[in-house]
């Protein structure tokens, strides 16, 4: 008889018996078939994995990304909404409106404040951790625009921010902190997905682009189904479907030249 776990690789969606050691520890199942699939996507999971990975917890902003915020809340930005639309409006008043209805300036500041790794002494969010989380993802979404994402670990986070707010928006999942246990799992096949994403959409030229199409493009492809695969399993088909309608609207640009459908 096996009492060992099995589940669908998170790159591959082969069935398989390897876990991410730290994230079983956590008590949540994340599965990889081999180091190798577990490597080239390290880079993204890494940001999650471990105490982060179960309840789900993003990684609060540090000093130099809580100062570009700050230093750029008066300028006005084509802001990305949710649903991929652009408004132009400042960075304060957009924060304002969109995460924190009524409430003013300096107390909006307070809290934008609190999601930086270093307010940990400050109890703005002490008695609401969920509340530091929404307004971080909305902080990491909605500022692209001003400071410029550069680093892949931005892109990640950006992305997923993105993803989550927007799941969250139409209903389909609830706010990030209350992922339970499978919800928790498909998340953590987001990060693949948007980590492979990012290998694969940030080169410039036509020859990296074809190189890292070569390298990523398959592994992107079937981390995708095997998302899929998993959201239905977990959740039925026509949450895959609604799943796959949002994915899809979010694609960057370009990304159907990586992966050919
Ligand atoms: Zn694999
Ligand atoms: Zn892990």
């Amino acid at each position: 008889m096996n009492q060992q776990p099995t589940g669908m690789c998170m790159v591959c969606g082969k069935e398989t018996q390897n876990r991410c050691s730290k994230c079983a520890d956590a008590g949540i199942d994340l599965f990889f078939c081999s180091p190798e699939h577990q490597k080239l996507v390290w880079p993204g999971h890494r940001i999650f994995c471990g105490s982060q990975a179960f309840p789900v917890s993003f990684p609060l902003l540090s000093k130099a990304e809580v100062a570009s915020i700050v230093g750029n809340l008066d300028k006005t930005i084509f802001c990305p909404t949710i649903d991929g639309q652009e408004v132009q409006i400042t960075l304060m008043d957009h924060i304002r409106q969109a995460a924190l209805p009524g409430m003013g300036v300096p107390e909006t500041l307070t809290l934008i404040l609190g999601t930086s790794e270093e307010s940990t002494a400050r109890p703005v969010f002490r008695n609401n951790p969920g509340k530091q989380q929404e307004l971080l993802l909305f902080l990491r979404m909605s500022t692209e625009s001003c400071i410029g994402t550069t680093s892949l670990r931005d892109g990640i986070l950006t992305g997923l921010s993105r993803l989550c707010l927007c799941l969250t928006d139409k209903g389909i999942m609830p706010y990030v902190p209350e992922y339970e246990r499978n919800q928790a799992e498909l998340f953590h096949r987001f990060v693949v997905f948007h980590t492979l994403t990012a290998f694969a959409m940030r080169p410039n030229t036509i020859a990296e682009k074809m190189l890292a199409m070569q390298r990523y493009g398959e592994a992107l492809k079937e981390s995708e189904i095997a998302m899929y695969a998993f959201a239905e399993g977990k959740f039925g088909k026509a949450f895959s479907e609604k799943l796959k309608e949002v994915i899809q609207l979010l694609k960057p640009r370009g990304y159907d030249f990586v992966v050919k459908p």
